[in-house]
């Protein structure tokens, strides 16, 4: 299959490229920044294009999947510019895709947009599946207004399948890396009370359901990304610390990781319980559907 993909330089983006190219698949990425990238070994079997394209650049009809993983990064303080940053970002990449799309320059079957499990806001007792309202927090109004912005995609006869990632736990990146560090030095312990949910995902799962949302045709509207298991924070830091051979001790309090990390401190101390439903019914088979298999693979 040929696929396109939008923001694919990042940590998702890499580990789909990855396994969409040992599947076969031919990939054409988009960046904001496709010179630097085009000596980039990860990128050496796939087609960069400048980010927005050229009509002229690239034959880009032929593409039959679009993937948008594209957005400012939701990890830095989250003062008016930064939140403005990462609204903006996903909003007007998705509106510009969805531009392309709309003038045929762009032509594909289906659109996987990325989304977040931020979408339900937070709870400590709620158990969230695709059927579930959104939140009121600022996750829960960043995703609802990139969703809405991908769902244009639907009136140009596009297949639109908006994956609420949950935390994606892969090597290099993302948060696993930042909630291992503690542990490899000794101090680690449960984070804030300990109750609120992590609702994990294995890297490698998060490529292979988008991969089957591609070809699926059942696979439309939201689609919750996150291991069949979830855990509740002081589990998720026991299993590390169990994986990786160092104590669980030493308790972070909400107090100070507020302090330190502002209202993005909320990502780590108040989570949801999200269950991959829609997946499942569909025949979905996680590789990774517990934490400690899943952390063992990775650390
Ligand atoms: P990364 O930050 O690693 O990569 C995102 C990509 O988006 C970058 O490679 C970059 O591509 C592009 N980008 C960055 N800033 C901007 C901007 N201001 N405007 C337009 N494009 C920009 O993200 P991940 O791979 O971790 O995540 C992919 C998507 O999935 C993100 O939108 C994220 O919010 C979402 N998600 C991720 C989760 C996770 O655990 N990682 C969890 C839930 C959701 P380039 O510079 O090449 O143009």
């Amino acid at each position: 299959m040929r696929v396109a993909i939008v923001g694919g330089t990042g940590f998702i983006g890499r580990a789909l490229i990855h396994y969409l190219l040992e599947q076969g698949d031919q990939v054409v990425l988009f960046s904001r920044s496709a010179d630097v990238y085009r000596t980039v070994p990860d990128f050496k079997h796939v087609q960069l294009v400048s980010w927005p394209p050229q009509r002229e650049a690239v034959s880009l009809a032929e593409m039959e999947a679009v993937v948008n993983l594209a957005g400012e990064t939701i990890n830095q303080r989250w003062n008016s510019k930064a939140k403005k940053r990462i609204l903006s970002s996903r909003v007007e990449t998705t509106r510009h895709l969805i531009g392309l799309i709309k003038e045929q320059n762009l032509n594909p079957k289906v659109l996987i947009n990325a989304s977040a499990v931020g979408y339900y806001g937070t709870s400590v007792e709620d158990v969230f599946t695709e059927e579930s309202g959104p939140g009121a927090d600022f996750l829960a109004e960043v995703t609802q207004a990139w969703e809405k912005e991908a769902d244009q995609a639907a009136h140009y006869g596009v297949r639109v399948a908006k994956m609420r990632l949950g935390v994606v736990l892969g090597h290099k990146g993302g948060a696993l890396e930042k909630m291992l560090l503690p542990y490899r030095l000794f101090v680690g312990g449960t984070l804030g009370s300990g109750q609120q949910w992590v609702s994990w995902v294995h890297i490698r799962d998060v490529a292979r359901a988008i991969a089957f949302a591609m070809v699926n045709s059942d696979i439309q509207g939201p689609v919750n990304v996150t291991a069949p298991h979830p855990v509740r924070m002081t589990t998720f830091g026991q299993t590390v610390a169990k994986v990786l051979g160092r104590p669980h001790w030493l308790p972070a309090p909400g107090f100070a990781l507020k302090l330190l990390l502002g209202e993005m401190s909320d990502l780590i101390l108040k989570g949801q319980c999200v269950k991959p439903d829609k997946l499942l019914e569909a025949g979905f088979k996680f590789q990774f559907p517990h934490l400690e298999e899943a952390l063992r693979d990775l650390v």
